[in-house]
């Protein structure tokens, strides 16, 4: 998949579906968040929220240019979520959908599911398939509860889970996830790593010619890359890595991946590989959009004095006041361009939205990771049997990647924590 987005104008084949995800998700979200917050209930993991969009709009609904259905699944719950990681429900819909713009990445792979960026790229909405939606219902509960208990988690961080449906009758199941990227950092190489030898290489030719291509396992050990991380780094990195696996082997997922990109501070910003078509990315830090954006809400202490301020703080009170007259023209506010959220609650996305590397005395050295553990809604199910089944006939059936969770947990913990400068590297998968 290509890093690098292709924006989706009126005309665009999906231009209708994003059109409907954002409204769904601006009205919805600033629903939920105009009540009073309350304590959480067993019911709420199982909620949804129904909407109905049409051209004309009624009391509760605004009209929308087109006719829709659209569910919010577990709003509550996902609010709470959202404060864990730290987000303002302010700058989570200005983000997403201050202007309906989103990019698209590339053409979907494998799995069908398609990725877009918020325009701003702090934001991706992956659409998902029907028994992966069912299945974040379904675990739901232990999510939260793993996010509670564990601060500094680098599980994918969900933000939301929707279902657009389209007049036709066709469904489509979305959530909304950080992008572990940063905007206004260059990756100088991207790896999406699972512990596994077959087709886990991304062939040397193509990456040559392809900048931000997304490289696998046996390129990273044919390259002789290694995370360069002191004691302490590395110590608390394990511990994090070895809790989520844990959920995750428990929960009975697997296929899952740590993605991690690179960022060279020697090289720095030069290249420019993250100017995407969405230009509105340059880092433009002032402490006024700060005050006006970033903190928790009800934060703005002082009258807002710039426009943008002005405009987020229209924002504010449409979400307290769920007026929706008044969030359908906020909604083409101008979104204030500022860094990123306030990472600095948390040790792996603290420096510059990512983890710095030090040496064996823990001072810092020249690079920036940027990691979490993507793509974890797949099921061990039967599915994942014949295929296992399958593949066990013409490979070491260890390391193929379609394994029971508990051993490919332990695989992936094991060549994770291989990864690191100084590491034993004898119990890395064998790859052939
Ligand atoms: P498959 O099941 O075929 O592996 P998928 O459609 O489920 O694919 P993912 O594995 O979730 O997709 O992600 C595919 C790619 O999208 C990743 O390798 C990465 O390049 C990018 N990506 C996914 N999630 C994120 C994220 N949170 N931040 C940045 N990039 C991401
Ligand atoms: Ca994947
Ligand atoms: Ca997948």
């Amino acid at each position: 998949k290509a890093l690098i987005g292709n924006v989706i104008g009126e005309g665009h084949v999906n231009y209708v579906l994003m059109y409907n995800m954002l409204t769904g998700i601006r009205i919805g979200v600033s629903r939920c968040q105009a009540k009073m917050k309350r304590p959480l209930t067993d019911a709420d993991y199982m909620a949804k929220h129904k909407f109905t969009f049409d051209i004309i709009g009624n009391e509760l609904t605004p009209s929308a240019k087109y006719d829709f259905k659209f569910k919010d699944y577990a709003p509550w719950v996902f609010r709470e979520l959202r404060e864990h990681f730290h987000l303002d429900a302010a700058d989570y819909l200005l983000s997403l959908t201050s202007k309906y713009i989103l990019s698209e990445l590339g053409s979907p792979g494998k799995s069908g599911s398609f990725f877009y960026f918020s325009r701003d790229y702090r934001f991706i909405i992956k659409t998902i398939r029907h028994n992966e939606h069912k299945f974040l219902r379904r675990i739901l509960k232990d999510y939260h509860l793993h996010i509670k208990e564990n601060p500094h988690t680098l599980l994918s961080r969900f933000y939301g889970l929707h279902r657009v449906k389209l007049p036709g009758g066709k469904k489509i199941h979305f959530v909304i996830m950080n992008n572990l990227f940063p905007p206004h950092k260059d990756i100088h190489e991207t790896y999406d790593l699972k512990g596994s030898a077959v087709g886990r290489e991304y062939p040397e030719e193509k990456a040559a010619q392809k900048k931000g291509a997304v490289l696998k396992d046996l390129n990273w050990i044919k390259r002789g890359r290694e995370l360069e991380l002191g004691p302490a780094k590395n110590a608390m990195l394990e511990a994090q890595i070895r809790s989520d696996v844990a959920l995750l082997q428990r929960l009975g997922i697997m296929d899952y991946s740590l993605l991690i990109g690179l960022h060279d501070m020697k090289r720095g910003n030069k290249e420019g590989l993250r100017q995407d078509a969405l230009q509105v990315v340059q880092p433009n830090n002032t402490a006024n959009q700060k005050v006006a954006n970033g903190g928790p809400p009800g934060q703005l202490r002082r009258e807002p004095t710039t426009r943008m301020e002005k405009e987020a703080y229209a924002l504010r009170t449409a979400i307290r006041r769920s007026d929706a007259k008044a969030l359908n023209s906020t909604a083409t506010a101008k979104l204030p361009e500022r860094e990123t959220s306030d990472s600095h609650h948390f040790i792996f996305y603290q420096d510059d939205g990512g983890f710095r590397s030090t040496d064996m005395e823990n001072r810092p050295t020249d690079w920036i990771y940027y990691f979490g553990i993507i793509d974890t809604l797949t099921l061990y199910n039967s599915v994942k049997r014949s295929e296992h089944y399958w593949k066990s006939i013409t490979h070491n059936s260890k390391m193929i990647s379609s394994i029971h969770p508990v051993p490919y947990g332990t695989r992936f913990c094991n060549f994770l924590f291989s990864l690191v400068k100084g590491a034993d590297k004898s119990k890395r998968p064998r790859m052939q």
